[in-house]
């Protein structure tokens, strides 16, 4: 490894940041991750911490997956590549999919796309929505309708249905034909609801009432994410998902389940659509399908939508999307291995559990802290803490205050991740008791400093 004059002084001089301002990387010196084991990180200067964002909410089974790594190496010396496009396969690829059909037989998924990642997946399970009407002979479906606060990566459809203004303004135009409804956040929404149930209504209410408005027979899809994930963690109240599910199926549009977070076990279930008792038309997943090990995402589609294109004779339903990387082998090989651990362990229960934990702890910090407007969790590792500057204008924090936070709680122990006025934790599902109180404890310090 390069010395640590050489890194610091060179990071931000040659490398962009995803996600960051060029200048804000120049002024502040990220911190440069150097090692990783079980649920922990260490940094160029030896400062060990859990890692309670568990990579990029991908890093589920931790940095010392032996099997996974194991697997990789294999692959590697066996057959680094070949491609999956018409013509070609593999044998990794193949015994993938079986795998992933068994896994994802009771959210009725049998069919997998190969993709590279999560923004990859969107846009393909967009893709085929738009093919499936025309195969179909109801070629009018074009339109997708998604929630404001999503989040379904950064290619450009998938920017066009991203529901956070963030990741769209500097690139407009966008896709035309893509409409947001309100999401169903109780600490902020515009009917000024606070009751979940009730809220989860009205926002289904908003949904029918916009499905209308475009006219049902141009839409293609409705998109979301079972648990609102980079939007801030936003759990909806049980009866949305099975609402969704219920407005798609009477005005004939396609339910897309983007899973890129939420498959594999994070919300203490094995895809959030199943938390929810939905079944989907096409589920988007990737992270963590290779632990982060490997950058690799696999659209899941129904029986129902592939026997369209299967029984298509009239040459439409020839698939025109694809990757060079779709069905890599050594992120197959990577993902077979993750599979099999991520089933051994039955990460989900462990999930859970830590996850329930990890929330009533928080709670408990809010309590303590005005600064906490709202936690957010109960459904597995994921969960957040919005920030505000008083508890009854619900003001955001300022970037200055969550900074410090952040910085104080690194530096007692705990990675967390600053989105917004939101601290988001994701962690690895294998973490321990004590990994919880850990986390807990180095925020106490955080919000002690500076809260
Ligand atoms: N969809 C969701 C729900 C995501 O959370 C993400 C990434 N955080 C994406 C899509 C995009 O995935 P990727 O960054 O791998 O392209």
């Amino acid at each position: 490894m390069k010395d640590s004059n050489f890194l610091t002084e060179h990071n931000a001089r040659h490398l962009w940041h995803p996600m960051a301002h060029p200048a804000d990387s120049l002024a502040n010196l990220p911190d440069i991750i150097v090692e990783g084991e079980g649920v922990q990180i260490m940094d160029l200067d030896g400062h060990r911490t859990v890692d309670a964002v568990g990579g990029l909410w991908n890093v589920n089974l931790g940095y010392s997956c032996a099997p996974v790594k194991e697997a990789i190496r294999a692959q590697l010396d066996r057959l680094p590549y070949y491609s999956i496009f018409r013509g070609t396969t593999n044998d990794a690829v193949i015994e993938l999919s079986v795998m992933l059909r068994d896994f994802f037989a009771p959210d009725g998924l049998s069919r997998a796309f190969f993709t590279s990642g999560g923004s990859d997946s969107v846009e393909i399970a967009l893709r085929l929505a738009r093919q499936y009407h025309k195969v179909r002979g109801d070629g009018g479906r074009v339109k997708y309708l998604s929630l404001k606060k999503g989040y379904h990566g950064t290619h450009t459809l998938g920017a066009s249905v991203n529901g956070n203004a963030n990741f769209r303004t500097q690139y407009e135009p966008l896709m035309p034909g893509c409409f947001h409804v309100p999401a169903p956040y109780p600490y902020r929404n515009p009917f000024n609801e606070t009751d979940p149930e009730r809220l989860a209504q009205l926002c289904l209410a908003a949904l029918e009432d916009e499905i209308k408005f475009q006219a049902p027979e141009t839409i293609a899809a409705f998109i979301m994410e079972p648990i609102l994930g980079a939007g801030g963690v936003i759990p909806p109240h049980h009866s949305f998902m099975p609402g969704v599910r219920a407005l798609c199926d009477k005005y004939g549009i396609l339910l897309i389940a983007d899973e890129v977070i939420t498959a594999f076990g994070r919300t203490g279930s094995w895809s959030g659509s199943r938390h929810w008792g939905v079944k989907p038309d096409m589920m988007c997943t990737a992270k963590a399908i290779t632990n982060g090990y490997f950058p690799f995402g696999a659209v899941m589609i129904s029986d129902q939508v592939a026997e369209v294109f299967e029984g298509d004779t009239s040459g439409k339903g020839a698939i025109g999307s694809g990757y060079t990387y779709s069905g890599h082998p050594v992120g197959a090989a990577a993902a077979i291995a993750c599979l099999r651990e991520t089933q051994r362990l039955q990460v989900k229960d462990n999930a859970a559990a830590r996850g329930t934990q990890l929330y009533e702890g928080l709670l408990k910090l809010q309590e303590a802290y005005p600064v906490i407007g709202d936690v957010r969790g109960g459904h597995g590792l994921m969960c957040a803490l919005e920030l505000v500057s008083d508890r009854g204008t619900k003001a955001p924090i300022d970037k200055k205050t969550i900074g410090a936070i952040h910085r104080t709680t690194y530096e007692n122990g705990a990675m967390v991740r600053v989105s917004g006025n939101n601290i988001i934790m994701s962690p690895p599902l294998i973490l321990t008791e004590n990994d919880v109180t850990t986390i807990l404890t180095a925020l106490n310090a955080g919000f002690a400093a500076h809260g």
